[in-house]
């Protein structure tokens, strides 16, 4: 058991010596001493002033003391230097093959992105992996897919429940990759191929991802009127199960539930009490991004009366920005209310004729501001960005800064040291990552210098690509990826497995 366990991680084990050699080729000449920064160690405990030795892509030293002859100094002169952030949702999966530099991801200070969340994740992961090796600025890692393994088995068959030898054939596929290094499954059961899964079929593989230590990790079936059930689905498949659960993106979907966040939060807070490994991650905007579809949960797409409720459910048809839509360019940019408008139809024709041409992405601007802070103010809610390379959505190139700068800076819903952890040592603590989230001796050299004071987003649903302002110097296993406003086009990043 052991010995086929082993065999079957060599190629990844490999990939990781090769990206260490790499890595030491790049910083093991001269050590890299920053001096003078307003340390924020991603613990939570309060900031304090401090010089720091990176060495080997490692964090060698902390205190205050003289650099050397030879090193590289920087001197902070009171800049905050943090852990590097850690997206724990993210959909740079394509994106990273395109452009390893991962620019809107650095420039906002993530270091470490995992993909693979919503259920749709590569396949196989390890042939993911090995593209990726020495071509990323960031290190990686990988959920399973729920759909992902669901479509390998049940092919263009998924609207409905999975036979017994499916789910078995559909558990045989997680544990290759849990075995092949993911950080257990995700589900997207609010998508089409994840829907018609039962909350036994979840069970069965999440208790594959928990053989291996993972995780289950869900985008909910239910994000609206149905959030409390849908979350009550999650923990008694993480009960059942026996494994701890991460909501992705927690939120109160829609006008129907505003308001309602006390409630997911009283549930989850009396599950942690009885001990149950149960925590949330969100990302700091009232607008979702996602396909059109989900508009209508009925899937009853072409009932004027179903899509007339959904629109009105997020308040509007003006408050639906359709960004991508392959069937209709010149619809994206617009809200289904100006599409409507300018073919002098109804924005229920616009939603079923979308639909029927092949759908299309929709920014939906249906949350409430007082529900996304409820949920923040959690201790077990951190951040994630549920974007990536090439987002839509600004929360794709802005979200760490956007915490910082207003969240934590400006609008005071916690301190900046809180705002940390729960972008560093607390995605690193779910993830078992046990090397990173920290500034402390002997963790990987994944590094943000920053203004504290300046710091902000600058992206917006118009241009969702704009770079974040006061981020300094990103180093991702102590080597520079991101300074003096740009990509430095090292590719020192790492492929993290679980371990
Ligand atoms: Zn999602």
């Amino acid at each position: 058991m052991i010995i086929r366990q082993t065999v079957s991680r060599l190629p990844v084990l490999l990939l990781i010596v090769l990206q260490t050699f790499a890595v030491t080729g790049f910083a093991q000449s001269r050590s890299i001493v920053i001096k003078n920064a307003t340390i924020i160690d991603g613990s939570g405990k309060p900031a304090f002033r401090g010089d720091v030795r990176i060495k080997d892509g490692k964090i060698a030293k902390i205190g205050s003391f003289k650099a050397a002859a030879g090193d590289d100094v920087i001197d902070a002169n009171g800049l905050v230097l943090a852990p590097g952030f850690i997206d724990i949702h993210n959909h740079s999966e394509s994106g990273l093959l395109r452009e390893g530099t991962a620019a809107n991801q650095v420039s906002q200070g993530i270091t470490t992105v995992i993909v693979g969340p919503d259920g749709g994740s590569p396949f196989p992961i390890k042939d993911y992996f090995a593209k990726l090796e020495g071509k990323i600025a960031v290190n990686v890692g990988a959920f399973i897919g729920h759909a992902t393994v669901r479509e390998q088995v049940m092919k263009n068959d998924y609207t409905r429940k999975a036979t017994e030898a499916e789910i078995k054939q559909m558990a045989e596929l997680v544990k290759q990759s849990m075995k092949e290094g993911a950080f257990g499954l995700s589900s997207g059961l609010e998508y089409d191929v994840g829907f018609s899964a039962s909350t036994e079929e979840l069970i069965a593989l999440s208790r594959a991802a928990a053989k291996h230590r993972g995780i289950y990790m869900t985008h909910m079936r239910d994000e609206e009127e149905g959030m409390l059930d849908a979350l009550r689905e999650a923990i008694r498949i993480g009960r059942e199960a026996k494994l701890p659960v991460q909501i992705s993106h927690i939120k109160m979907g829609n006008r129907n539930v505003w308001g309602k966040s006390a409630g997911a939060i009283a549930l989850i807070e009396e599950t942690r009490k009885s001990g149950f490994d149960i925590t949330a991650d969100a990302y700091p905007y009232t607008a979702w991004a996602s396909t059109i579809t989900v508009l209508v949960p009925s899937r009853k797409h072409e009932d004027r009366a179903e899509v007339e409720k959904g629109l009105s459910n997020v308040g509007g048809a003006d408050k639906v920005l359709v960004t991508s839509c392959s069937a209709h360019r010149d619809y994206e940019g617009k809200t289904l209310e100006q599409i409507a408008a300018s073919q002098n139809a109804t924005p229920v024709d616009v939603y079923i004729q979308i639909v029927k041409d092949g759908g299309a992405g929709v920014v939906c601007n249906s949350m409430n501001e007082a529900d996304v802070k409820a949920f923040y103010m959690q201790p077990w809610v951190m951040v994630s960005s549920d974007g990536g390379i090439g987002s839509r959505h600004p929360r794709g190139t802005g979200t760490f800064t956007r915490v910082f700068g207003r969240m934590a800076r400006e609008n005071k819903w916690f301190s900046l040291e809180e705002a940390v952890r729960k972008m560093s040592a607390m995605p690193a603590a779910r993830l078992g990552l046990k090397d990173r989230g920290l500034i402390k001796k002997g963790m990987k050299a994944d590094l943000v210098l920053l203004d504290a004071a300046t710091v902000i987003d600058r992206a917006t649903f118009a241009e969702p690509q704009l770079f974040s302002d006061g981020i300094k110097t990103v180093f991702v296993n102590g080597v520079r990826v991101w300074d003096g406003g740009k990509v430095t086009s090292n590719f020192p990043g790492q492929i993290l497995i679980r371990r």
